[in-house]
């Protein structure tokens, strides 16, 4: 738990959100924003500011959130398939610093992306 992050909260349920998906290790809720019809961001409870601080002891952790996606692909029916994302830096257009996958699916996606 990080004190002033905005996904922490969301854990903790300080602030609210539609959880289409809960575990012992994470959680996938809706992004506020979508970009396509099915938008949601999957989370660990654990609070990891970003991708690029992934060390060798969260290897478990990071395959557990893309086993979690793709049961949550499925359960939203995205069998025509989907993208997986995962915003990192400042350049890497990343805005809230706690880790998180976005999936993104219900429409054709664009390549090279954006
Ligand atoms: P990033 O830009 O860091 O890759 O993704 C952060 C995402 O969090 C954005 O797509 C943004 O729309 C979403 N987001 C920001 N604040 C909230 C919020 O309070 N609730 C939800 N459900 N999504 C949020
Ligand atoms: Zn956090």
């Amino acid at each position: 738990m990080s004190p002033d992050c905005l996904f922490c909260k969301i854990v903790a349920g300080t602030i609210p959100a539609n959880r289409v998906y809960e575990d012992e290790l994470s959680i996938g809720f809706p992004d506020i924003n979508p970009q396509a019809p099915t938008h949601i961001l999957i989370i660990p409870k654990q609070h990891i500011a970003s991708q690029a601080k992934a060390v060798s002891e969260d290897t478990a952790l990071f395959g557990h959130l893309m086993a979690a996606a793709a049961e949550i692909a499925r359960n939203q029916k995205l069998e025509r398939g989907y993208r997986i994302v995962v915003n990192t830096g400042d350049e890497g257009g990343q805005t809230v610093n706690h880790l998180h996958l976005h999936l993104l699916g219900g429409r054709r996606m664009g390549w090279p992306p954006g």
